[in-house]
């Protein structure tokens, strides 16, 4: 592994053979996080691909030219051409796996893959998730000395890191960006010592063993587990969803809206989310026509009279999205009233769904005790039905999901873990 500058670039990349080039920034956190990811890598394709890394803004302009706008961004080259797709933000090992192999042959992959050798470490405690709930429990425990390790499917933050503005976080007079909060509140659990092991695939968790297996070969133990996994947001389930899903249907609008200046959009749902997040997404759209189940709206009296008073926004009640459909540069949703059975189509430039939140268990749900909604029943210490394994934030069965009821929680559990551990 080699870092370059760009008076290298024609020999050590274009000329180079195969070559993963890593674009990097300082104070990057996805950066961070890809390094030992990198290193690794390097330590088992480095005989037959070149990995070499060059700091975006040192070479500036040499990124601009090859279109490199964020950091880190991953290029991969063979005979001085591009490849494979380029990778960037919270890039997992096995995306980066699955391109180098693309440039190897069967044979050479088997042997590379015979190299691997599993790894085990273990801690004191495991968290699963660093939204709000993850973090603080992280940040009360590393407090406490407590050796603890958070692991994450994607960067850290969870959905804070994409809501637009939070204006209900004590301590903050003014609304603070979304992501400028997850970040502090990321960068203070890790400035602790908490070690991160994020962007990752989970391949199993044991939670009577304490144990959890990340990027296939990584088995992570220890004597707790905290699960803070969060939500999901619903699909609607109507056909056409699924394959629209990224392109053209969205469920995050701090994520999407801004691709929708001056264009018409539909809205799926009517409750708080809904309801907030299309006050949003007027700033940037001409129109939004509200699709909604029943006769009245579900969001809080505040949010439903801003609505009724935007411009902007219409509401079809009691109607329901029957499918969705690309033509050409619009999309197609067909929708039915629930009472007169009457069907329409609607035609706009995209659709944003927000109808509710399903819990984050995967493979982990069968082995809780849940409630009807299939959230994670636990005790007032956050202990779930299982001994050592603790719950946190909205993966819980409980009335209101915030980011301060999430850092509570977060804030229990960790003060009975070390109160145990002691
Ligand atoms: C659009 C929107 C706007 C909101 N606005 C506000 C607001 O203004 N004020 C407020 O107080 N609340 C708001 N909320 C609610 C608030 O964001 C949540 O209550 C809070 O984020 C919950 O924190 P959490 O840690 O439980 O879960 P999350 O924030 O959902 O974080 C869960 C984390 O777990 C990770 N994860 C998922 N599955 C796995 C797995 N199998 N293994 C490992 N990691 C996994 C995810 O990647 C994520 O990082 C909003 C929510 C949304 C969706």
């Amino acid at each position: 592994m080699k870092e370059i500058n760009s008076a290298e670039f024609e020999k050590e990349v274009l000329q180079g053979g195969k070559v993963i080039l890593d674009f990097f920034s300082t104070e990057c956190p996805p950066c961070e996080a890809l390094a030992s990811k990198f290193e690794d890598l390097a330590g088992l394709y480095g005989n037959d691909i070149k990995f070499l890394k060059m700091y975006r803004q040192g070479n500036r302009e040499l990124a601009e030219k090859l279109a490199v706008k964020s950091s880190p961004t991953l290029l991969f080259f063979d005979n001085g051409k591009e490849v494979a797709d380029r990778l960037s933000g919270g890039v997992k090992k096995s995306e980066i796996v699955s391109r180098l192999d693309s440039m190897l042959t069967d044979n050479r992959i088997r042997e590379i893959r015979s190299q691997i050798k599993p790894s085990v470490s273990e801690y004191d405690v495991l968290i699963l998730g660093a939204g709000p709930g993850g973090l603080t429990a992280g940040l009360y425990l590393c407090q406490s000395k407590i050796n603890t390790v958070l692991i994450d499917i994607s960067l850290p933050g969870g959905h804070v890191s994409t809501t637009h503005e939070v204006s209900n976080y004590p301590g903050f007079i003014d609304p603070q960006p979304g992501y400028l909060l997850s970040h502090n509140m990321s960068e203070q659990t890790k400035l602790c010592g908490t070690v991160y092991k994020v962007a990752v695939d989970i391949t199993s968790v044991d939670l009577v063993k304490k144990e959890v297996v990340i990027d296939e070969f990584e088995t992570v133990k220890a004597k707790k587990i905290i699960i803070a996994t969060g939500t999901s947001p619903n699909p609607t389930g109507a056909p056409g969803e699924k394959e629209l899903k990224g392109r053209g249907i969205s469920y995050c609008a701090t994520c999407d809206a801004k691709y929708y200046n001056d264009k018409d959009v539909v809205v799926i749902g009517g409750g708080n989310s809904a309801v907030e997040e299309s006050e949003y997404i007027t700033r940037f759209a001409r129109s939004l026509t509200m699709v909604h189940q029943f006769d009245k709206l579900t969001a809080n009296k505040q949010a439903q009279e801003k609505a009724f008073r935007n411009p902007k926004i219409r509401i079809l009640f009691d109607t329901e999205p029957r499918s969705f459909a690309r033509s050409g540069d619009k999309i197609v949703t067909e929708v039915e009233n629930v009472k007169t059975h009457d069907s329409k189509t609607l035609e706009s430039d995209g659709v944003f769904i927000f109808i509710g939140f399903k819990p984050n268990l995967g493979m982990i749900k069968d082995k809780l005790e849940l409630d009807q909604w299939g959230y994670i029943k636990t005790n007032e210490d956050m202990l779930t039905s299982i001994q050592g394994v603790y719950a946190v934030g909205d993966v819980i069965s409980k009335k209101y999901r915030q980011i301060t009821t999430a850092v509570a929680d977060g804030t229990i559990a960790a003060m009975a873990i070390a109160k145990e551990l002691d």
